[in-house]
């Protein structure tokens, strides 16, 4: 499996056990409240959400991709919200008096808030997770259209110019035949990471068909796209992809331009950058071409 992937899986997976240890700290403490019990002296210090299972979790734990979710760290100041009335309930109890309605729902409140923050971050992970291809780590074509259609809206409103590339790997057939299917796998898988890591933070690769990638390229006009093409090229041309067993191989792949225009629907752009494409493997494959008013060439002026 890809590593983004794996890396939210596991964050999936640590995020249901800290909720299952956050539940159980909640039965401890109505069983506490319920039975007039003598709470624990964590859950009454100032930094009780340190202290408790989940905040330990949360501290020292949890995992990097995780952190960098803007939704964990609304988490963080839920989290202590709750504790902050939790530790209020028990220290009344503690001295002696009942607990009063007010500060019991107002409790009950901010823990259920606390759960919709993290339900909420678990259904961002899974959306995530559902709309990465499991062999590359690229987008996959759930959410690519929505992505397209999003920036199409910029181009309607002349708010921005964005391109579309359509990327396919020469001659991949070859790699299969000569050196099996798994071996095929990891030629996709690398050359994806290899597209992917030259990205600036808002282009985003999706894995479009087998061995075809679109790639979508917002706020960016068809001279920037075109140099970013040629770079990425050049650095997948370049790159030794180890197989098992045998020396690295290399492959080289084909990519296709296009500017989004106003009032053309999305699916347009892309059939655009998919000829343009075509026209690169026709003019002998590793290389871009461009779309440009129903003409395909190697720098953008239109051929005659
Ligand atoms: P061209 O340069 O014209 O693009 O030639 P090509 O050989 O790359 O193109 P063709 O369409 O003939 O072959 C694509 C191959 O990609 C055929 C298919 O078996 C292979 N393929 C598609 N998806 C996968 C995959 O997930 N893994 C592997 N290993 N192969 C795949
Ligand atoms: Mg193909
Ligand atoms: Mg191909």
């Amino acid at each position: 499996m890809n590593a983004e992937r794996a890396s939210i899986q596991s964050a999936l997976q640590q995020l249901d056990l800290a909720l299952q240890r956050h539940n159980q700290w909640y039965d401890a403490v109505i069983r506490t409240l319920v039975c007039d019990l003598p709470g624990e002296p964590d859950d009454v210090a100032p930094d009780a959400h340190h202290r408790c299972p989940f905040g330990r979790w949360y501290y020292e734990d949890a995992p990097a991709v995780l952190h960098r979710h803007p939704g964990f760290a609304a988490i963080e100041e839920q989290h202590e919200r709750m504790h902050g009335l939790a530790a209020k309930l028990l220290g009344s109890l503690g001295n002696g008096q009942s607990v009063s309605v007010t500060d019991f729902d107002a409790f009950a409140r901010e823990l259920e808030n606390l759960r919709l923050e993290i339900f909420t971050l678990r259904r961002d992970l899974e959306n995530a997770l559902y709309s990465l291809d499991e062999l590359t780590g690229a987008g996959n074509r759930i959410g690519m259209l929505g992505v397209l259609r999003e920036q199409q809206a910029r181009v309607d409103r002349a708010v921005q110019s964005c391109c579309v590339v359509m990327i396919d790997i020469d001659h991949f057939k070859r790699v299969n035949d000569t050196w099996g299917h798994p071996a095929g796998d990891r030629v996709l898988a690398a050359s994806a990471r290899q597209l992917m890591k030259q990205l600036r933070p808002y282009d985003k690769l999706f894995r479009y068909g087998g061995e075809e990638f679109l790639l979508s390229l917002p706020d960016t006009d068809l001279a920037t796209g075109h140099a970013l093409a040629e770079r990425l090229r050049e650095s997948v041309a370049a790159l030794p992809i180890p197989l098992d067993g045998h020396a690295s191989i290399h492959v080289t792949m084909s990519f296709g331009i296009a500017r989004m225009e106003p009032g053309l629907v999305v699916e347009q752009a892309i059939a655009h950058a998919d000829k343009a494409m075509y026209e690169a493997k026709r003019a002998g494959r590793n290389c871009t071409r461009v779309w440009v008013e129903h003409t395909a060439t190697a720098d953008g002026t239109p051929s005659t």
